[in-house]
This record gives C-alpha cells, sequence and structure tokens, in this order.
C-alpha cells in the first residue's frame, strides 16, 4: 500500500481504462476476494467452465459456493454462453467465466443473462490485459474481473494480480477484506 503500489493503480486504472483498481499478491487470491465481498447465499451454486487454472474452481469452493460446469466454444474455448440459460436454477447466484489464451468470452450475451436472472458476474481475466471490445475495457464488463500479473502472464509483475471494478461501494468492502478489516491504529472493521 505504499507509494510505487499507489503508482501502479494509478497507471493500470489508465492502462486498463477502468473506475477501480485493487491490488493483490496474486491473481487467485483475488478472484477467491471478489467472489467473497458479493456476499453470494452460502452453498449457491457458480456457473463456471471446466477449461481454466485450477485456481478458478478451487475460488467457487473454498467460498462455500458450487461450481456448475457449462460446456466450452470449440473456436475461443471460452464459456459457451449459449448454454448457460439451461444451467440456471433457483439456486444459482453467479457467472464465473474465464476469457482463455486472450480470447474475449461472450460478454455481451453474458451481460443480457446476467441482467434477465439476477445474477453476479466475476470474470477470470487472468490471461487477458488491455483488451477492449467495442471501445469498452474487458476489465469494465460484469461485477469484477481479476487480472494475475503471474510471471507467465501478459503483464507481469512475477507475482501479483488486481480486481477492477465499476461499482465503487465495493472499494471499502474489498480493502477491509485485503486488509484483515483494518483501517487504521484504532479502528479494525468487522467483517465475515
Ligand atoms: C494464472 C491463472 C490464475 C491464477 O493467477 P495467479 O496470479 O497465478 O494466482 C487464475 N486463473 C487462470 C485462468 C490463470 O491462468
Amino acid at each position: 500500500m505504499g507509494k510505487k503500489h499507489k503508482q501502479l493503480e494509478m497507471c493500470l486504472k489508465e492502462e486498463l481504462k477502468v473506475p477501480n483498481v485493487s491490488l493483490f499478491n496474486n491473481g487467485a487470491i483475488a478472484l477467491l476476494t471478489a467472489l467473497k465481498a458479493l456476499d453470494l447465499p452460502l452453498g449457491s451454486e457458480v456457473i463456471t467452465t471446466p477449461f481454466t487454472f485450477a485456481a478458478t474452481p478451487h475460488c467457487i469452493s473454498w467460498n462455500n459456493l458450487k461450481p456448475v460446469f457449462c460446456d466450452i466454444e470449440p473456436e475461443t474455448m471460452t464459456i459457451d454462453a449459449k448454454r448457460i440459460r439451461k444451467l440456471i436454477t433457483p439456486n444459482t447466484s453467479a457467472i464465473l467465466p474465464v476469457h482463455v489464451y486472450g480470447f474475449p468470452c461472450d460478454v455481451v450475451t453474458i451481460e443480457e443473462i446476467a441482467k434477465e436472472y439476477s445474477l453476479r458476474v466475476v470474470y477470470d481475466g487472468a490471461h487477458v490485459f488491455s483488451t477492449e471490445i467495442n471501445g469498452r475495457s474487458i476489465g469494465t464488463f460484469g461485477d469484477i474481473t481479476m487480472f494475475s500479473f503471474h510471471a507467465t502472464k501478459l503483464f507481469n509483475t512475477a507475482e501479483g494480480g488486481c480486481l477492477t471494478y465499476n461499482d465503487n461501494r465495493l472499494v471499502d468492502k474489498i480493502y477491509n477484506l485485503r486488509n484483515f478489516g483494518i483501517r487504521n491504529e484504532d479502528q479494525v472493521a468487522e467483517d465475515r
């Protein structure tokens, strides 16, 4: 949370054209925190893709949520948005699609489905960076997007990651979760 981190956050906001950036020590912890920050009902179902790194379903189950796997598109290897509707049940709370090898998911269809069924959307964007769709940054789709800065990714800090999101109300929530609720020397916020 020092000067260099603040500077990196500012640069990332500009580069990724997003209103909010929260830095993390890696992408997996960032994704774990993203799901936690949305307060999804315990045990609810999260529709995701099987074609991803193990961290994606782990972040779902570690939050006591249930991963429900949706098949992928043969061309882009991203979640097949046309198949998501069939997997939605009264227990579905969110969709966690993954942008694969730089190919963005069908964000437009996913946005439509999320609106229609009031579902939250968290993107695993570990494989993308400055991608834009119709002039809109990849980091502005859904509720939250995770980027990984691991040494094997497009932009790297050896280890690292971040969350980007549009909703300013998430700033404090994510800050508390990331920093053990510590606001200052006297104040430790309660968080579950
Ligand atoms: C690398 C990766 C992660 C985890 O990111 P780390 O920064 O290594 O923790 C999560 N999801 C996908 C798809 C990845 O490729």
